[in-house]
């Protein structure tokens, strides 16, 4: 199903969030099926309030897209957007929302306010919650519980400077990486004297906990995994950041 495909790759940048410490929320800007912005919740690291994630995969998909509206658009988020991002949301005239699990705390579809009824507004914006709910919510509970725990603090993990001497593509279900993208990446990897390791996650099973620590970095970076695509320009701000 389309909906739950997408917020697969929400939750994949909420896993990105976890890893920074960051309170693990990840958004997906989709149009035709095509994911045209990325974005987790960062405002430790950013040192910015409005850096949660549905407003960074908002700048990611108006830049991308050329245009500060994206009225043709779909926005995944993990979690029910909070009144920024319901107001950044309507403002962008995005078509669709679709959120996982539900914001007691801080919602603004209902939770706190209903921002998506306000009839006195003049975009509306269709609304579907539910989506891979269980799974968005369990990734925030483990998350705090490990909190409580003492665990989970952002010294813990080093970031993408430093964190690996090589890039990691990673395939994972229904993205398995081909030869073709290896060969593409290795020109790159070359000039910067970086190494390439591919993980099938899928194949090993034995990977998986392995693949828990690196995928941030591909994440961070916003490699496009999933298609026979490579986008230069990100993979050369990965390479940068991990020299
Ligand atoms: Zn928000």
């Amino acid at each position: 199903m389309d909906d739950e495909f997408f917020m697969r790759e929400a939750l994949y940048q909420a896993e990105a969030a976890a890893c920074l410490g960051e309170v693990p929320v990840g958004a997906v800007v989709v149009r035709d099926r095509e994911i045209v912005g990325r974005g987790f919740n960062a405002p430790i690291g950013e040192q910015d309030p409005t850096a949660h994630a549905e407003i960074t995969a908002l700048r990611d998909a108006a830049r991308n897209l050329g245009n500060y509206r994206l009225p043709e658009c779909a926005l995944f988020t993990t979690l029910e957007p909070c009144a920024m991002c319901a107001g950044a949301i309507l403002h962008a005239r995005v078509a669709r929302l679709v959120y996982g699990a539900r914001d007691p705390r801080g919602g603004a579809h209902g939770s706190i306010v209903n921002l998506f009824a306000e009839t006195r507004l003049n975009h509306h914006t269709a609304v579907t919650g539910g989506v891979l709910a269980d799974a968005c919510g369990e990734l925030l509970r483990n998350f705090f519980a490990a909190r409580r725990r003492g665990a989970g603090s952002r010294e813990q993990w080093p970031g993408p400077r430093g964190a690996l001497p090589m890039l990691t593509l990673v395939g994972r279900g229904y993205c398995h990486l081909c030869d073709d993208m290896a060969s593409a990446l290795q020109p790159l990897l070359d000039e910067y004297g970086a190494a390439l390791e591919i993980l099938d996650v899928d194949a090993d099973p034995a990977m998986t906990e392995k693949y828990d620590e690196l995928v941030p970095v591909l994440l961070l970076g916003g490699v496009e995994l999933c298609r026979h695509f490579l986008d230069e320009a990100k993979v050369r701000a990965v390479l940068s950041g991990i020299r």
